[in-house]
């Protein structure tokens, strides 16, 4: 024991890019044992106290004089090895502190923890089925309580009357009759061998065929990323299921990845009724204590199946044997504060350092995945039938320039009104879906339905009305609006839009005796309102909801058989180069609203534009072919895949430092840009102009490796502020890789 190191590395809780870097502390003789990398410890800094992490341990110190660790955090989940690199990962690519990451992998929690203990709830050993029945007779909640004991094993009280729906009376009652027992443990009791599970159904011949290609690399795990594109109510869930059983069963434990809007109390049902107790769920709306008792249970091996959101990614499993990603395309796997990394590729460097499997699900994959597919960088596997051979939903497409020349100038085209008219008179539910994102004004040509766009970048110009002129978010080319349409020359370039409120007012003439529920940010202000709302229509008290896309997902009304999307106009045009995309996606999703039941569903999208190859895409469900459309495009303007983007964003309370910043960097980056092969586009004011009294400008490099422009940022900034020229009062933000620019 010659050797034994001295000194701890440790970043410091202070949010300063200055101090981005470990620093050297003594580790005195009574912390010997409890000091190692992966904890967290309080350090004296400066004339301060901080909190830090400890990344590393080494023989001598980089300076002298330095101070001891105070003291380690009791109680608080140490970081894993596997982790910490996963974390020093993300700090590179997505040039963010080290400190920032670690703090995402758990919640904070000031000062020192005990052990939490839990209540676990059990069948007590000799209840007999005799029992069971007949309290089933007379108390169908106990029984229900029972029931899910006798499935599933012991389960944790909170849990056990989530599932059940059962309060705590009925489960104390049974605690009273001496049926069930409750423990206060700190982890699950020994579970009873599991009987009756929920057992699994007989796999579709696609099921079969995914599963067997996927299966030689889950036990023992081997690195292997596949994709599964699959149709919605293709089965994917069951594909899951037969993986995730195949995984825990050979000692391994997996993370499935859900987006925030998706994950139900239904879904985490399906999970319970197949894998009992040995699924946790991790989602940021936990009570802190509980977050942090769950991953504590995880961190201990305790748990074979962790569901949850995109923080859940960095669930601390000790032996990872599979990451499930579901809608890998949402972008809620995105996080949009630092560290702003993005779960899938997040996902995808932890397998890899695991060597264990991935696989990512999806109706309408990513561009960026279904691109790494055809490379050959993932295994792309297909499931193209719904499951019993239900039907896709028929999508109709109404041509909104027809109208106008017919003297039809409201929001709804004669084919909708018609439909509508047929699912009042046979009492079926429709939904009216409109895309509004507030700061998107456009204008477009009502004869030939073009929006104008930036003849460099290839996303829609905005209209400022204030200003009468049309402006480019990426680059800042400006011009006044055209009295002429560029593409046909007609004369009526007009904004472009309209509000839920506008769509409800002609509903309601067209239709007086419609029941309507409007689901908007307007009749959604406070807590409740949302679920009141969904409810209303879900018992059929109403006949027709307008929502925007708050509408769109997740949401699984078996009654509604018709879906009227007003205007895809202003989803296509969004200024962004992905609105092709998000657009595909959205009308995909959006018909998959309609026919959930059994009859078949509608769908009638109205356009100024039918002939748009991604809404006549859309409307055959033919992925392949708005992928095959939407690649080429990427290509000739060099967007991802074929590029990485940063942003970086400039805010302050005065806007001329803003720009004046901007300006300041953009120097710099030009001066290098050549040796990294980017592009740079602006500086200009950011969409989204002032956000909390702060303005905000931004600039986006383009380029295609990542590598090199990550240098030339941070060598750009560092000379930046050491030039002296950068004003003080701004902040800077960088995006690596972001989904969106607004
Ligand atoms: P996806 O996730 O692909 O949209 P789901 O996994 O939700 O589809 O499956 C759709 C429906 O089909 C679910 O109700 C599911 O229980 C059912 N299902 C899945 N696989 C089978 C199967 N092999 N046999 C019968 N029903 C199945
Ligand atoms: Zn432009």
């Amino acid at each position: 024991m010659s050797h034994k190191p001295q000194y701890a590395e440790v970043v410091v809780e202070i949010a300063n890019r200055k101090v981005d870097r470990p620093f050297h502390y003594e580790i005195p003789a009574q912390l010997q044992e409890a000091v190692k990398p992966g904890v967290r410890v309080l350090v004296p800094f400066g004339n301060r106290e901080l909190d830090g992490y400890v990344v590393g341990l080494v023989p001598r110190a980089d300076v002298t004089g330095t101070k001891p660790i105070l003291a380690v955090r009791e109680g608080e989940p140490v970081i894993s090895a596997e982790l910490l690199q996963l974390a020093r990962w993300m700090a590179l690519y997505y040039m963010c502190p080290l400190v920032t990451v670690l703090q995402a992998f758990f919640p904070r929690t000031s000062g020192a923890g005990k052990k939490l203990i839990q209540e676990w709830c059990s069948l007590e050993p000799d209840v007999t089925i005799g029992t069971i029945l007949s309290i089933r007779k007379r108390a169908p909640k106990q029984a229900a309580i029972l029931e899910q004991l006798q499935q599933a094993g012991p389960f944790l009280v909170p849990h056990l009357l989530n599932i059940t729906g059962a309060d705590r009376r009925s489960l104390m009652s049974l605690v009273n009759k001496g049926v069930v027992r409750i423990d206060e443990l700190e982890a699950a009791p020994a579970a009873e061998p599991v009987s009756a599970l929920q057992e699994p159904p007989e796999l579709t011949g696609e099921q079969e065929r995914v599963l067997a290609a996927i299966k030689p690399k889950l036990a023992p795990p081997q690195y292997e990323v596949f994709l599964l594109h699959g149709v919605t109510g293709s089965g994917k869930t069951e594909v899951y299921f037969r993986c995730l059983s195949e995984v825990i069963t050979s000692g391994y434990q997996a993370i499935v990845l859900f987006p925030e809007i998706s994950l139900t109390t239904h879904l985490i049902e399906r999970f319970y009724r197949r894998f009992g107790s040995q699924v946790e769920v991790l989602h940021s709306g936990l009570p802190l204590k509980q977050r942090i008792m769950t991953l504590e249970r995880i961190a201990a091996g305790n748990v074979s199946i962790v569901v949850g959101t995109r923080s859940a990614v960095f669930a601390p499993v000790p032996r990872l044997g599979l990451i499930i990603i579901d809608e890998e395309h949402e972008n809620s796997y995105q996080q949009e504060v630092t560290p702003k990394y993005h779960a899938r590729e997040v996902a995808i460097v932890r397998a890899f350092l695991n060597k264990a499997p991935l696989v990512l699900g999806s109706a309408t994959p990513s561009l960026e995945s279904y691109h790494k597919a055809r490379e050959g960088k993932f295994s792309l596997l297909k499931m193209g039938n719904r499951v019993e051979h239900k039907q896709m939903p028929k999508v109709l497409v109404t041509d909104l320039r027809r109208e106008l020349k017919e003297g039809n100038e409201t929001l709804f085209s004669n084919l909708l009104k018609e439909k509508l008219q047929e699912r009042l008179q046979e009492k079926e539910q429709s939904i009216l879906f409109l895309n509004r994102r507030g700061y998107a004004n456009l204008v477009n040509c009502r004869d030939c339905g073009q929006v104008i766009k930036c003849k460099y970048c290839d996303v829609s110009l905005t209209y400022y009305a204030t200003k009468k002129v049309l402006k480019c978010n990426y680059c800042g080319y400006t011009r006044p609006v055209p009295m002429e349409c560029p593409e046909c020359g007609g004369n009526r370039v007009r904004p472009l839009g309209a509000g839920t409120e506008k769509v409800e007012k002609e509903l309601l003439s067209l239709f007086p005796q419609a029941r309507v529920v409007r689901i908007d940010s307007d009749t959604v202000r406070k807590k409740g309102d949302y679920e009141r709302l969904l409810g209303i229509f879900e018992n059929k008290l109403a006949d027709v909801m307008i929502g925007t896309q708050m509408v769109a997902k997740g949401l699984d009304f078996p009654g509604v058989t018709l879906v009227g999307v007003i205007l895809a106009d202003q989803m296509l045009n969004f200024p962004d180069f992905r609105a092709r995309e998000r657009s595909f996606q959205l009308l995909t999703q959006v018909a998959g609203r309609a026919g959930r039941g059994t009859g078949l569903g509608e769908v009638v999208v109205q356009t100024y534009i039918p002939e748009d190859p991604t809404v006549l895409a859309a409307a055959d469900h033919d992925y392949e072919r708005f992928f095959a459309e939407e690649i080429k495009l990427r290509r000739l303007m060099g967007y991802p895949p074929y590029s990485h983007l940063i942003r970086i964003l400039v805010t302050g309370k005065q806007e001329e430092l803003c720009e004046t910043g901007s300006r300041v960097i953009a120097d710099r980056i030009n001066r290098y840009r050549g040796n990294a092969g980017a592009v740079l586009l602006g500086p200009t004011p950011a969409p989204l102009t002032k956000i909390k009294n702060n303005y905000r400008w931004q600039l986006i490099l383009k380029g295609e490796d990542i590598k090199k422009m990550r240098q030339l940022v941070s060598v750009s900034l560092r000379e930046a502020a050491q030039g002296g020229s950068l004003p003080r009062g701004i902040r800077l933000n960088l995006d690596i890789d972001p989904l969106g620019m607004l």
